[in-house]
């Protein structure tokens, strides 16, 4: 089977990429014989890892020890290092005084442990245009789901309408995405925030797609919360970060319960355990740490911080704008957006090609082509399902639908790319 819609794409060179990633040179065999060098077109999954980081790692791996638990000079040196890592990630998402920065592995449990210290009866605003990991870590709240709006100024208005309904003597929370993983645009958060807190309720950005390609300053777009992945963020796979307010993270019980979280054990006279727990950051970070991770996203902060973001974002639109136009001479292809054409967005595009299978499609551009892009619902079900115009099929049918030749795309194909592309 041949992927003939993407010969006619525009042909041209593109600058160098600015910054050196892992596997550029990796070799990949195709079905037709011989192979080609990689193109890694999914860096919305996970990008790859920098090699600055990867030689930042190296260079310190040798030297790494227990975090916070050893008198030994590794362990002192590890517990330096991963306390400076905490103030380049604060530093990097411009904190204000008073924020904490939380080590998760991840950007989902960055939202699951904020989920874990709502206040009771807090009330949650989600679009449910969200990726999973910010629509689903709120079920044991009051959640009220927000369709899909068709304009920046719609989501805001929409978000304003369902606040203005809220219990106003209640804790609220609004949950949004900075940048979606399906169609890349950038959802108005500075004014999402200015409506939720006019409404005196708290908001947390979902920086997951966010934080790759443009600068993510919590004091100036006012977020009281903003979660990223390391494996997004050039860093490898196995951290991730919550930063923002502390007095909920402080209040609560601790997201795991264990050693590093708490301040002082002891057993009570009457048989039980009595436990203070930190009031820092380390509340949330029972056990021992991923230290190697903490440190590759405090590496990646300090290489993006250094290439500039005005730069990687002037070359990203100049791929994003090349790739568009690509798709856009294609008649077959029909290229998934919320807010419209000309929405300003990050290097995440997203399409369907009529006649053909989304998933056959993304596994012939690896097979015959030797291109790496991700095909299926994005883990955005009820997003991908509004642009496909379709409906729900089969529960738990998240990867690759079958559809037959002519029938409509129950799932969509995406390529994504940043500085390494
Ligand atoms: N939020 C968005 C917008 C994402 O794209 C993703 C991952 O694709 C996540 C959250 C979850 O990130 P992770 O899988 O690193 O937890």
């Amino acid at each position: 089977m041949s992927v003939h819609p993407v010969s006619t794409c525009t042909p041209g060179s593109v600058a160098t990429a600015p910054l050196e990633v892992l596997g550029r040179d990796v070799r990949v065999p195709l079905v037709t014989g011989g192979e080609v060098t990689y193109a890694a077109l999914d860096y919305a999954a996970s990008a790859p890892a920098l090699q600055r980081v990867w030689d930042d790692v190296a260079a310190y791996a040798p030297y790494y020890g227990s975090v916070h638990r050893g008198a030994g000079y590794l362990s002192q040196l590890s517990t330096d290092l991963f306390e400076q890592s905490r103030a380049t990630v604060a530093d990097f998402l411009g904190c204000r005084e008073g924020d904490q920065v939380v080590f998760t592995r991840s950007t989902t449990d960055s939202l699951n442990l904020l989920a874990s210290v709502l206040p009771a009866g807090t009330q949650v605003f989600v679009f449910e245009t969200e990726h999973h990991a910010s629509l689903l870590p709120w079920r044991d709240a009051r959640v009220t789901y927000l369709t899909a709006p068709r304009t920046p100024e719609q989501a805001v208005a929409s978000l304003e309408a369902a606040l203005a309904q809220r219990d106003p003597y209640g804790p609220a929370l609004v949950c949004v995405t900075g940048a979606s993983n399906v169609t890349g645009e950038l959802w108005p958060v500075r004014e999402l925030a200015d409506a939720a807190h006019a409404h005196g309720a708290r908001i947390v950005l979902d920086a997951a797609q966010l934080a790759p390609h443009h600068p993510v300053d919590i004091a100036e777009l006012d977020v009281d919360w903003v979660a990223f992945s390391g494996h997004k963020l050039y860093a490898p796979f196995g951290s991730g970060v919550l930063a923002g307010r502390a007095d909920w993270l402080q209040e609560a019980e601790p997201y795991l319960a264990g050693g590093g979280a708490s301040r002082k054990v002891a057993r009570r006279a009457d048989g039980g355990v009595d436990v203070e727990w930190h009031s820092t950051a380390a509340r949330h970070e029972a056990g021992s740490p991923n230290v190697i991770g903490v440190y590759s996203i405090a590496s990646a902060c300090r290489a993006l911080t250094e290439a500039g973001f005005d730069s990687l974002v002037e070359r990203e639109q100049g791929l994003v704008t090349r790739v568009r136009a690509g798709l856009a001479g294609v008649p077959q292809v029909r290229v998934l957006s919320l807010f419209g054409d000309d929405a300003p967005r990050v290097g995440v595009i997203s399409f369907v090609v009529d006649g053909w299978n989304s998933s056959h499609f993304a596994a012939a551009l690896s097979a015959e082509y030797g291109i790496g892009v991700r095909d299926g619902l994005f883990c955005a079900h009820p997003l991908v399902r509004t642009l496909l115009g379709s409906e729900p099929t089969e529960p738990g049918e998240c990867g690759s639908p079958e559809t037959e030749p002519g029938e409509k795309s129950l799932n969509a194909i995406r390529v994504s790319f940043g500085a390494g592309t």
